[in-house]
């Protein structure tokens, strides 16, 4: 299979996947990819301090929130 975002090959065994409520949601990814996509937002729950981060590819809130990409166009 191959990575969806930077087209190299990857082993069944070592995919990743995109996190629910992400724009990349199961599509098939690096390891790098997966870890390196930038960050959309930071999501913080009422008074806990810890971050919780969404990425293109990544959901730490495990779909508790998500992103959507909007294009803005001129
Ligand atoms: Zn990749």
């Amino acid at each position: 299979m191959k990575c969806y975002i930077c087209d190299n090959g990857i082993k069944k065994s070592q995919a990743y996947f995109g996190d629910i409520g992400t724009p990349l949601e199961g599509r098939p990814l690096c390891e790098y990819c997966y870890y390196d996509a930038e960050t959309c937002a930071i999501v913080y729950y009422g008074r806990n301090e810890t971050p919780y981060l969404i990425s293109e590819t990544r959901n730490e809130t495990e779909g508790n929130f998500s992103v959507k990409w909007r294009r803005i166009d001129p």
